[in-house]
């Protein structure tokens, strides 16, 4: 993408509205724009990262088997009237009514709906297990929305859905969606540690929140660091496998993590001082078993092989994917602005031409552009005639891994510079060792 044909509106001003780094870098950088209390905009930059935090999300979930469908985003009272929570959740729910005066509302989550919608269909214990899961926007009246898209009223979730015939068969999708959640957050190069959590509204027995540290995280956290220490994308452990999925659920739970309100003094105590990690966390993700709450309540039952009814067990499974796009930042950003995992960076490489009056560097860059666009490389091309310290500026502040910085000086000579934003690290090189690195 040509800087000169984009909309990205950098900011030189930090923006005096945002209290925390994220919700600040993401105005300053053009990630988003606030369009009512609680509500944004996603610009370009912002919603080709949120596009692929989501595609990171939908490739795990589809991985462990789960399907994808989509629900709508306004629901009918009546369906909550059915589970009892059209009164029990009081005014997070934004209501709404139709020109016939009949109740809707912005679904919050869709445990309802979609117990609803599989109640026709699923007849015969042969339609279980399934998990099915949508990516949509939700809607929650928060008392106080802030740190921008940290806490919005409107924000993106993925949400799963289990259906199992017993207790066994639910647990074993609980740790399905464990592990899916543990090879997620990795490979948005983020640590985030489960915690065992109290249910809450949803109800049930057992329930996990995903936290990611940051300095301005809502929540007090302590952690061992045997979750650093595991690469889950190259864990052999298979989906099918219901042991391993089993002991790996076993491990999770021995291995302590504590929020304030769980942590435990004398436990702490016996983990080796080097390997104790504290600090704020942010959730990212929460996951929950309840049982036949909804199958009960909404009348969702398949006959079993004996011909005896069963109520599914079912679990649910949140990731906030806009929440997500803050939580990395503020994982990851130094004073010059954002650093870009590159799993889920806007574009792989920012080209940048120091002078754009000097012919030798601008026909260099526009062939490199063209070489990396070729190689399906993810570029953003800065050929604005703008000073190099000015375009230098604001791709560190956009975070992108690569920079490759084109000179007068340097081109006479063939060579250019690559720099890797995470170090800060550069190096000179060939215009071919440049493209072969960015290419491999
Ligand atoms: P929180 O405790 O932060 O209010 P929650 O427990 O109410 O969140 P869940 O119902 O567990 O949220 O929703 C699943 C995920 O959706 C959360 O883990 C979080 O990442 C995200 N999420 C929830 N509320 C918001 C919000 N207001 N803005 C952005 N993301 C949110
Ligand atoms: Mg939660």
């Amino acid at each position: 993408m040509r800087v000169s044909r984009s909309f990205l509106p950098v900011l030189k001003e930090s923006p005096s509205d945002a209290q925390v780094v994220s919700h600040k870098l993401m105005l300053r950088a053009g990630l988003i724009r606030q369009t009512a209390a609680g509500i944004y905009a996603w610009l370009p930059i912002g919603f080709r990262v949120l596009k692929k935090i989501e595609q990171i999300v939908r490739e795990e979930q589809d991985r462990a088997g789960a399907q994808e469908m989509l629900m709508p985003t306004i629901q009918s009272a009546d369906l909550w009237r059915e589970s009892g929570r059209y009164d029990a959740y009081g005014p997070e729910m934004l209501r709404i009514r139709d020109r016939h005066d009949r109740e809707m509302l912005y679904g919050p989550t869709n445990e309802e709906m979609l117990t609803a919608i599989v109640r026709d269909d699923m007849k015969s214990y042969r339609d279980l297990p399934r998990t099915l899961y949508h990516i949509q926007w939700k809607f929650r009246d928060e008392v106080r929305p802030r740190f921008g898209v940290m806490r919005g009223r409107e924000f993106l979730m993925k949400d799963a859905y289990s259906f199992d015939l017993d207790e066994a068969g639910a647990r074993n999708s609980y740790y399905t969606q464990l592990l899916a959640y543990l090879r997620t957050f990795q490979r948005m190069g983020i640590q985030a540690v489960p915690m065992k959590a109290a249910s809450g509204p949803i109800g049930g027995d057992l329930s996990h929140e995903f936290i990611v540290l940051a300095p301005t995280g809502e929540s007090e956290v302590f952690y061992d660091a045997a979750f650093e220490e595991v690469d889950w994308q190259q864990s052999a452990l298979n989906y099918g496998d219901e042991i391993g999925l089993a002991q790996l659920f076993e491990q999770v739970s021995s291995t302590y993590s504590a929020t304030d309100e769980t942590h435990d003094e004398q436990r702490w105590a016996t983990i080796p001082e080097d390997r104790r990690r504290t600090g704020r966390g942010i959730e990212v993700g929460h996951i929950f078993y309840f049982g036949a709450l909804y199958s009960k309540s909404m009348g969702l039952k398949v006959s079993g092989p004996d011909g005896q009814m069963i109520e599914p067990m079912m679990g649910s499974y949140g990731v906030g994917v806009s929440r997500l796009v803050a939580a990395i930042i503020e994982a990851s950003h130094d004073d010059a602005g954002i650093i870009w995992p590159e799993s889920v960076a806007p574009w792989k490489v920012g080209l940048v031409t120091m002078r754009a009056d000097d012919a030798p560097t601008t026909d260099a860059a526009e062939q490199l552009y063209g070489q990396l666009q070729a190689a399906g490389v993810e570029t953003l091309y800065d050929d604005r005639e703008e000073r190099g310290g000015v375009k230098l500026g604001s791709m560190d502040l956009i975070g992108l891994p690569w920079q490759l910085v084109i000179g007068p000086r340097g081109i006479a000579n063939g060579m250019v510079e690559l720099k890797r934003r995470s170090t800060g690290e550069r190096e000179e090189l060939s215009v071919e060792s440049a493209l072969a690195r960015l290419t491999s």
